[in-house]
């Protein structure tokens, strides 16, 4: 959302508001007033955004529109999944990549007699 402000020339600001707000940093976004109805506006989102994702479910013909407004709202939040890997199965995953490479007859024909 672009922010609301006007410059001194009358026009519209164009920023980018803060997440939330109405407002850009440099009109008003960095105060701390502000912040806090930013946060409380998008987080009063949250349940209906869960009720959105909880009717889709059930939805015989799901709305893509909707879905991604929901999780939109939800990453805002903070509540994305998690997209993080350990190392530990990256390694488990490279040792059952070297088992099967290592199970792979050689085909070399090379003749050795
Ligand atoms: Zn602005």
């Amino acid at each position: 959302m672009k922010c609301t402000a006007k410059n001194r020339a009358g026009k519209r600001c164009g920023r980018d508001s803060i997440p939330g707000g109405r407002v850009c940093n440099f009109h008003g976004g960095g105060a701390p007033q502000v912040q806090t109805a930013a946060r409380l506006r998008l987080a009063a989102l949250v349940d209906p955004a869960i009720g959105v994702i909880a009717k889709l479910l059930k939805a015989k013909k799901p709305s893509n529109v909707n879905l991604a407004a929901a999780r939109d709202i939800l990453d805002r939040n903070g509540l994305k999944p998690k997209e993080e890997r350990t190392l530990d199965a990256v390694g488990e995953t490279l040792e059952t990549l070297l088992a099967v490479y290592n199970r792979i007859p050689d085909g070399s024909t090379d003749g050795d007699s």
